[in-house]
């Protein structure tokens, strides 16, 4: 487990994320995934760090309402948000890490399309 860092396009919004040098990510077809490229780096909410940026977060949400999906207000990135899947952690955008510390990406694709039967008990387990 190593701490990388990262954030959003413009630099307000900053975080540190423990995690494998080798990232388990994943690359979700749901709506809104789907359009935006965003590779899933899903963790227990101890292992995130917010440093900067609470001011710029904006908060976007749809259907259940269970995500957050957070981004920032000045540049629009989402480089985390609270999945529906982890309503008590964090996914953080894979793409927004900063370059250097992450050894690989082991990408798995994730059905979110059909978030339910994706996730019949309703969330999902934390795996890294
Ligand atoms: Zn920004």
């Amino acid at each position: 487990m190593i701490t990388h860092t990262g954030g959003c396009h413009c630099g307000r919004v900053r975080f540190e994320v423990t995690a494998p040098a080798a990232l388990p990510v994943s690359e979700c077809n749901c709506s809104i995934c789907s359009k935006a490229g965003y590779l899933h780096l899903i963790v227990p909410a101890d292992r995130f760090r917010l440093l900067s940026g609470h001011d710029v977060l904006t908060t976007y949400s749809f259907n259940t309402h269970t995500a957050k999906h957070l981004f920032c207000s000045v540049c629009g990135v989402k480089s985390f948000y609270v999945p529906r899947s982890h309503p008590d952690g964090y996914s953080i955008n894979a793409r927004c890490i900063d370059p250097g510390t992450i050894a690989q990406m082991l990408i798995t694709q994730s059905d979110g399309r059909e978030w339910e039967k994706l996730y019949p008990q309703g969330r999902g387990d934390y795996t890294t």
